[in-house]
């Protein structure tokens, strides 16, 4: 996909990944080349202006690298609540003080160029859907299990979206309603059950009961050190503890695509995001329960697969949005 009328090796776009804890801007050409990418930690408690400012200085560092003369447009993908139409981030949830910040105006002012803004899930999707695993896929859902869990629906090359632009939140259904509290006010959300941050939590409470697990040794004797990854290595070691925990996320993972599956039936699923790496610990049981559900749905013909594109799938989607409206 190229602008039209623009010479290909003089452009250049900015992709701008702004999560909870970091921020990765990247340049590409037309062709989805990666020509140069950096991240840094990200405070977003600093407020948005300083955050703003710390994210235009990594983006001229980046700009100035590639070497690239003409600047077609910005991407941004951000994590949680924007506003697609307004060109607004709304995430006091996992960006805490960023409520209601013009992002795209002072983009648009700081590069004179145009700007795109959609939620991080989104591109990343968008990202999997142009050069990934779900490449012209008509009906493709995307979920990124990481912190948290994001979901995207592109259905004929166009992000889904609901009411007044809204980005569907598929991380909050409720799976549990007993289950953990979750920040957006629920209960049992499925983040809040099949996450990283999930895992972390579980096998964190469980250990204080349990200080024969290897996590023990793994994180020093420093419970509140375990992290998700830490679980997964013990789980392929064998620890019952992990093993159990893991298994648990399984389950409610599981759940969260079979109500997917139902509601949508796509026809695929890729799965992207750090816990999506250990991919093989939870195959098994969405298996089983993928199989188990094949009566309304035909579900075991839904392709389920990883994500190809990995860490810069959205950094991929931030490109393919900002060259579909140069050519719209
Ligand atoms: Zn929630």
């Amino acid at each position: 996909m190229e602008a039209k009328g623009v010479k290909l090796k003089e452009t250049v776009i900015l992709c701008i990944d702004i999560g909870g804890t970091m921020v990765r801007v990247g340049a590409l050409d037309q062709q989805g080349t990666l020509l140069s990418v950096s991240e840094t930690r990200f405070e977003s408690r600093s407020g948005p202006e300083a955050g703003f400012k710390a994210i235009t200085q990594l983006s001229k560092a980046i700009l100035d690298e590639c070497g690239r003369k003409r600047l077609l447009g910005i991407g941004l993908g951000v994590t949680g609540p924007v506003d697609h139409l307004r060109g607004t981030i709304n995430n006091p949830f996992t960006l805490p003080t960023w409520d209601n910040v013009p992002i795209v105006d002072w983009f648009a002012k700081w590069s004179g160029t145009p700007v795109v803004l959609e939620n991080d899930a989104d591109m990343a999707a968008l990202g999997e859907y142009w050069l990934g695993a779900g490449q012209n896929i008509q009906r493709l859902y995307v979920v990124t299990v990481g912190t948290g869990i994001g979901t995207a629906f592109i259905l004929k090359g166009e992000i889904y979206r609901g009411i007044n632009g809204a980005h569907p939140e598929g991380g909050h259904q409720i799976i549990d309603p007993e289950g953990p509290d979750c920040y957006c006010g629920a209960k049992g959300c499925w983040e809040s059950l099949a996450s990283g941050s999930a895992i972390t939590s579980q096998a964190q409470s469980m250990l204080v009961e349990s200080p024969s697990s290897i996590l023990m040794s793994l994180s020093g004797g420093k419970i509140n050190t375990v992290d998700a990854r830490m679980v997964t290595d013990a789980a392929r070691q064998g620890d019952q503890l992990a093993v159990e925990v893991v298994q648990r996320a399984a389950h409610y993972l599981s759940l969260g695509l079979i109500n997917t599956l139902m509601m949508f039936a796509p026809d695929m699923v890729v799965l992207t995001g750090g816990v999506i790496k250990s991919l093989d610990l939870f195959l098994p049981t969405i298996i089983q329960a993928v199989q188990l559900h094949n009566v309304m749905v035909p579900t075991t013909q839904i392709i389920i697969t990883p994500a190809s594109l990995g860490y810069y799938a959205g950094l991929y989607g931030c490109a393919y949005a900002v060259l579909r409206q140069a050519n719209t």
